[in-house]
Protein backbone atom coordinates (compact mmCIF):
# COMPACT_ATOMS: atom_id res chain seq x y z
CA UNK A 1 0.00 0.00 0.00
CA UNK A 2 1.07 3.64 -0.67
CA UNK A 3 1.52 5.26 2.71
CA UNK A 4 1.02 9.10 2.47
CA UNK A 5 2.47 11.29 5.01
CA UNK A 6 -0.13 14.17 5.56
CA UNK A 7 -0.64 16.61 8.44
CA UNK A 8 -3.57 19.86 8.27
CA UNK A 9 -0.53 21.92 9.63
CA UNK A 10 1.28 21.34 6.31
CA UNK A 11 -1.03 24.16 4.68
CA UNK A 12 0.25 27.09 6.71
CA UNK A 13 -1.67 30.11 6.89
CA UNK A 14 0.04 33.06 5.07
CA UNK A 15 -0.31 36.58 5.51
CA UNK A 16 -2.18 38.36 2.47
CA UNK A 17 0.02 39.34 -0.44
CA UNK A 18 2.74 36.34 0.06
CA UNK A 19 2.73 34.54 -3.17
CA UNK A 20 4.22 31.31 -1.92
CA UNK A 21 1.95 28.36 -3.69
CA UNK A 22 0.47 26.69 0.49
CA UNK A 23 -2.83 25.96 -1.40
CA UNK A 24 -1.25 22.87 -3.11
CA UNK A 25 -0.80 21.16 0.31
CA UNK A 26 -4.65 20.99 0.97
CA UNK A 27 -5.35 20.63 -3.34
CA UNK A 28 -2.80 17.96 -3.85
CA UNK A 29 -4.27 15.07 -1.81
CA UNK A 30 -7.87 16.20 -2.65
CA UNK A 31 -6.94 15.88 -6.34
CA UNK A 32 -5.64 12.46 -5.71
CA UNK A 33 -8.42 11.25 -3.76
CA UNK A 34 -10.97 13.03 -6.18
CA UNK A 35 -9.49 11.31 -9.12
CA UNK A 36 -9.16 8.20 -7.43
CA UNK A 37 -5.60 7.53 -7.44
CA UNK A 38 -5.71 6.81 -3.64
CA UNK A 39 -8.17 6.26 -0.88
CA UNK A 40 -8.20 8.02 2.43
CA UNK A 41 -6.28 4.51 4.20
CA UNK A 42 -3.18 5.91 2.16
CA UNK A 43 -2.77 8.44 4.11
CA UNK A 44 -1.03 8.84 8.03
CA UNK A 45 -0.51 11.67 9.97
CA UNK A 46 2.92 12.10 11.41
CA UNK A 47 3.61 13.51 15.24
CA UNK A 48 6.17 15.98 15.46
CA UNK A 49 10.36 15.20 15.68
CA UNK A 50 11.11 15.26 19.37
CA UNK A 51 14.49 17.26 19.76
CA UNK A 52 16.80 14.18 20.29
CA UNK A 53 15.78 13.50 16.39
CA UNK A 54 16.02 17.47 14.98
CA UNK A 55 19.67 17.32 16.93
CA UNK A 56 21.29 14.99 14.99
CA UNK A 57 20.73 16.68 12.10
CA UNK A 58 20.22 20.78 13.59
CA UNK A 59 22.50 22.41 15.80
CA UNK A 60 21.40 23.37 19.62
CA UNK A 61 21.36 26.67 19.14
CA UNK A 62 19.40 27.03 16.00
CA UNK A 63 16.47 24.68 17.86
CA UNK A 64 17.12 27.04 20.77
CA UNK A 65 15.99 29.69 19.03
CA UNK A 66 13.53 28.03 16.99
CA UNK A 67 11.70 27.07 19.98
CA UNK A 68 11.75 30.45 21.79
CA UNK A 69 11.10 32.29 18.51
CA UNK A 70 14.27 34.24 19.00
CA UNK A 71 15.93 34.41 15.25
CA UNK A 72 17.28 37.47 14.18
CA UNK A 73 15.25 39.38 11.46
CA UNK A 74 17.61 38.74 9.31
CA UNK A 75 17.65 35.70 10.13
CA UNK A 76 13.95 35.28 9.54
CA UNK A 77 14.05 36.88 6.19
CA UNK A 78 16.44 34.27 5.24
CA UNK A 79 14.09 31.52 5.79
CA UNK A 80 10.98 33.92 3.86
CA UNK A 81 7.94 33.16 5.57
CA UNK A 82 6.76 34.69 8.78
CA UNK A 83 7.97 33.28 11.66
CA UNK A 84 5.54 31.84 14.33
CA UNK A 85 5.71 28.74 16.88
CA UNK A 86 2.95 26.97 14.08
CA UNK A 87 5.36 27.56 11.46
CA UNK A 88 8.17 25.69 13.68
CA UNK A 89 5.70 23.14 14.67
CA UNK A 90 5.10 22.34 11.01
CA UNK A 91 8.55 21.81 10.40
CA UNK A 92 8.89 19.28 12.92
CA UNK A 93 5.72 17.34 11.84
CA UNK A 94 7.04 17.71 7.96
CA UNK A 95 10.61 16.08 9.30
CA UNK A 96 8.66 13.06 10.84
CA UNK A 97 6.59 12.57 8.22
CA UNK A 98 9.32 11.89 5.75
CA UNK A 99 11.05 9.60 8.90
CA UNK A 100 7.99 7.84 9.10
CA UNK A 101 7.88 7.69 5.13
CA UNK A 102 11.40 5.99 5.24
CA UNK A 103 9.95 3.54 7.55
CA UNK A 104 6.91 2.34 5.36
CA UNK A 105 9.17 2.81 2.51
CA UNK A 106 11.21 -0.27 3.88
CA UNK A 107 8.21 -2.81 3.95
CA UNK A 108 6.34 -1.53 0.75
CA UNK A 109 9.36 -0.12 -1.41
CA UNK A 110 7.71 3.38 -1.56
CA UNK A 111 5.88 5.84 0.74
CA UNK A 112 5.98 9.85 -0.18
CA UNK A 113 5.13 13.03 2.01
CA UNK A 114 2.69 15.57 0.80
CA UNK A 115 5.40 18.32 2.17
CA UNK A 116 9.40 18.39 2.73
CA UNK A 117 12.04 18.49 0.85
CA UNK A 118 12.92 21.37 2.70
CA UNK A 119 16.78 21.05 1.21
CA UNK A 120 17.62 24.24 1.81
CA UNK A 121 17.77 24.23 5.47
CA UNK A 122 21.43 23.84 6.93
CA UNK A 123 22.37 22.42 10.55
CA UNK A 124 22.23 26.13 11.97
CA UNK A 125 19.84 28.13 9.94
CA UNK A 126 17.18 28.09 7.35
CA UNK A 127 16.49 29.62 3.93
CA UNK A 128 15.02 29.79 1.17
CA UNK A 129 11.29 28.66 2.45
CA UNK A 130 12.93 26.03 4.58
CA UNK A 131 13.33 25.80 8.48
CA UNK A 132 14.36 21.96 9.32
CA UNK A 133 15.96 19.60 6.22
CA UNK A 134 13.05 16.63 6.31
CA UNK A 135 15.12 14.38 4.74
CA UNK A 136 18.98 14.94 6.19
CA UNK A 137 16.97 14.94 9.60
CA UNK A 138 15.32 11.08 8.60
CA UNK A 139 18.49 10.18 6.50
CA UNK A 140 20.44 10.84 10.37
CA UNK A 141 18.04 8.92 12.32
CA UNK A 142 17.93 5.91 9.82
CA UNK A 143 21.40 5.87 9.92
CA UNK A 144 21.76 6.43 13.81
CA UNK A 145 19.22 3.55 14.76
CA UNK A 146 20.38 1.31 11.67
CA UNK A 147 17.46 1.52 9.65
CA UNK A 148 19.80 2.04 6.42
CA UNK A 149 23.22 1.59 6.23
CA UNK A 150 24.23 3.68 2.57
CA UNK A 151 21.73 6.51 1.61
CA UNK A 152 21.39 8.15 -1.34
CA UNK A 153 19.49 11.66 -1.91
CA UNK A 154 18.16 12.08 -5.26
CA UNK A 155 17.53 16.12 -5.33
CA UNK A 156 15.99 16.73 -9.13
CA UNK A 157 14.25 20.14 -7.87
CA UNK A 158 15.63 23.36 -9.57
CA UNK A 159 17.54 24.72 -6.54
CA UNK A 160 20.62 22.85 -5.67
CA UNK A 161 20.22 20.88 -2.46
CA UNK A 162 22.67 23.45 -0.65
CA UNK A 163 21.36 22.34 3.09
CA UNK A 164 21.50 18.92 2.65
CA UNK A 165 24.84 18.82 0.54
CA UNK A 166 26.72 20.97 3.72
CA UNK A 167 25.16 18.52 5.91
CA UNK A 168 26.72 15.39 4.59
CA UNK A 169 29.85 16.69 3.05
CA UNK A 170 31.89 14.44 5.42
CA UNK A 171 29.62 11.43 5.75
CA UNK A 172 30.39 8.41 3.30
CA UNK A 173 27.36 6.87 4.08
CA UNK A 174 25.36 9.43 2.61
CA UNK A 175 25.35 10.56 -1.23
CA UNK A 176 23.82 13.31 -2.46
CA UNK A 177 22.59 14.02 -5.70
CA UNK A 178 21.59 17.41 -7.06
CA UNK A 179 20.61 17.93 -10.65
CA UNK A 180 19.32 21.89 -10.98
CA UNK A 181 19.63 25.22 -12.72
CA UNK A 182 23.20 26.23 -12.64
CA UNK A 183 22.24 29.95 -12.82
CA UNK A 184 19.38 29.39 -10.28
CA UNK A 185 18.99 29.89 -6.59
CA UNK A 186 20.93 29.57 -4.69
CA UNK A 187 23.98 31.80 -6.05
CA UNK A 188 26.40 30.40 -4.04
CA UNK A 189 26.31 26.07 -4.33
CA UNK A 190 27.62 23.90 -1.66
CA UNK A 191 29.46 20.62 -2.80
CA UNK A 192 27.04 17.32 -2.97
CA UNK A 193 28.96 14.52 -4.10
CA UNK A 194 27.53 14.80 -7.37
CA UNK A 195 26.56 18.33 -9.02
CA UNK A 196 25.06 18.70 -12.24
CA UNK A 197 24.07 22.37 -13.16
CA UNK A 198 22.30 22.81 -16.05
CA UNK A 199 22.08 25.62 -18.30
CA UNK A 200 18.54 27.69 -18.24
CA UNK A 201 16.37 26.67 -20.71
CA UNK A 202 17.56 23.01 -20.70
CA UNK A 203 14.67 21.13 -22.36
CA UNK A 204 13.36 17.71 -21.92
CA UNK A 205 15.65 16.08 -24.48
CA UNK A 206 18.95 17.54 -22.53
CA UNK A 207 17.52 16.57 -19.07
CA UNK A 208 16.71 13.17 -19.58
CA UNK A 209 19.57 12.28 -21.39
CA UNK A 210 21.88 13.38 -18.37
CA UNK A 211 19.57 11.87 -15.69
CA UNK A 212 19.42 8.29 -17.44
CA UNK A 213 23.30 8.24 -18.09
CA UNK A 214 24.08 9.69 -14.47
CA UNK A 215 21.65 7.62 -11.68
CA UNK A 216 22.00 4.40 -13.32
CA UNK A 217 25.84 4.60 -12.87
CA UNK A 218 25.34 6.24 -9.20
CA UNK A 219 23.74 3.24 -7.92
CA UNK A 220 25.89 1.19 -9.45
CA UNK A 221 28.76 2.71 -7.80
CA UNK A 222 27.69 3.58 -4.47
CA UNK A 223 25.38 0.69 -4.13
CA UNK A 224 22.62 2.78 -1.70
CA UNK A 225 20.11 0.32 0.61
CA UNK A 226 17.95 3.67 0.75
CA UNK A 227 17.61 6.39 -1.45
CA UNK A 228 15.46 9.98 -0.87
CA UNK A 229 13.82 11.48 -3.52
CA UNK A 230 12.98 15.06 -3.64
CA UNK A 231 10.98 15.34 -6.58
CA UNK A 232 10.38 19.53 -6.85
CA UNK A 233 8.37 20.07 -10.16
CA UNK A 234 9.79 23.65 -10.63
CA UNK A 235 11.34 22.27 -13.55
CA UNK A 236 9.10 23.07 -15.88
CA UNK A 237 8.80 25.76 -18.50
CA UNK A 238 5.76 27.11 -16.66
CA UNK A 239 7.54 27.85 -13.27
CA UNK A 240 8.26 31.70 -12.13
CA UNK A 241 11.52 31.02 -10.68
CA UNK A 242 12.69 27.68 -12.12
CA UNK A 243 14.47 29.06 -15.65
CA UNK A 244 14.41 25.49 -17.05
CA UNK A 245 12.17 24.57 -20.27
CA UNK A 246 10.92 20.89 -19.52
CA UNK A 247 7.53 19.87 -20.36
CA UNK A 248 4.92 18.24 -17.89
CA UNK A 249 5.65 14.73 -19.65
CA UNK A 250 9.13 15.54 -19.17
CA UNK A 251 9.02 16.34 -15.97
CA UNK A 252 6.49 12.56 -15.49
CA UNK A 253 9.05 10.91 -17.53
CA UNK A 254 11.74 12.64 -14.76
CA UNK A 255 10.01 11.14 -12.17
CA UNK A 256 8.71 7.29 -14.10
CA UNK A 257 12.65 6.94 -14.95
CA UNK A 258 13.76 7.77 -10.91
CA UNK A 259 11.27 5.54 -9.86
CA UNK A 260 11.91 2.92 -12.16
CA UNK A 261 15.29 2.82 -11.92
CA UNK A 262 15.28 2.42 -7.80
CA UNK A 263 12.50 -0.21 -8.06
CA UNK A 264 14.44 -2.51 -11.07
CA UNK A 265 17.59 -1.74 -8.57
CA UNK A 266 15.37 -2.92 -5.21
CA UNK A 267 16.19 0.15 -3.96
CA UNK A 268 13.17 1.43 -1.36
CA UNK A 269 12.53 5.12 -1.41
CA UNK A 270 11.12 8.03 0.45
CA UNK A 271 9.81 10.81 -1.75
CA UNK A 272 9.22 14.72 -0.36
CA UNK A 273 7.24 16.75 -2.52
CA UNK A 274 9.68 19.98 -3.01
CA UNK A 275 9.10 23.32 -5.01
CA UNK A 276 6.81 24.38 -7.24
CA UNK A 277 5.83 27.60 -8.79
CA UNK A 278 3.98 27.44 -11.62
CA UNK A 279 1.90 30.90 -12.54
CA UNK A 280 -0.95 28.31 -12.61
CA UNK A 281 -1.97 26.19 -9.41
CA UNK A 282 -3.37 23.80 -11.52
CA UNK A 283 -0.13 23.12 -13.29
CA UNK A 284 1.77 22.57 -9.87
CA UNK A 285 -0.68 20.04 -8.54
CA UNK A 286 -0.90 18.29 -11.87
CA UNK A 287 3.23 17.70 -11.99
CA UNK A 288 3.45 16.95 -8.25
CA UNK A 289 -0.24 14.56 -8.84
CA UNK A 290 2.25 12.62 -11.57
CA UNK A 291 4.68 11.61 -9.00
CA UNK A 292 1.61 10.36 -7.05
CA UNK A 293 0.45 8.05 -10.17
CA UNK A 294 3.37 6.62 -11.10
CA UNK A 295 3.88 5.75 -7.42
CA UNK A 296 0.64 3.28 -8.05
CA UNK A 297 1.60 2.58 -11.53
CA UNK A 298 5.11 0.97 -10.94
CA UNK A 299 5.06 -0.06 -7.42
CA UNK A 300 1.21 -1.29 -6.48
ZN1 LIG B 1 13.02 24.52 -5.77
Amino acid sequence: MLKIAYHPIYKYALPDGHRFPMEKYDILPEQLLYEGTIRDENFFRPHQAVEDELLLTHTEEYLHKLNTQTLTDKEIRRIGFPMTPTLVERGKYIARGTYKAALYAKEFGIAMNIAGGTHHSFADFGEGFCVFNDIAIAANLMLHRGEAQKILVIDLDVHQGNGTAHIFQEHNDVFTFSMHGAKNFPTRKEVSSLDIGLPDGTEDKAYLRELKHVLPAILQDFQPDFAFYQSGVDVIREDKLGRLSLTKAGCKERDRFTLQTLKDNGVPVAVSMGGGYAHRLADIIDCHANTYRLAQEIYF
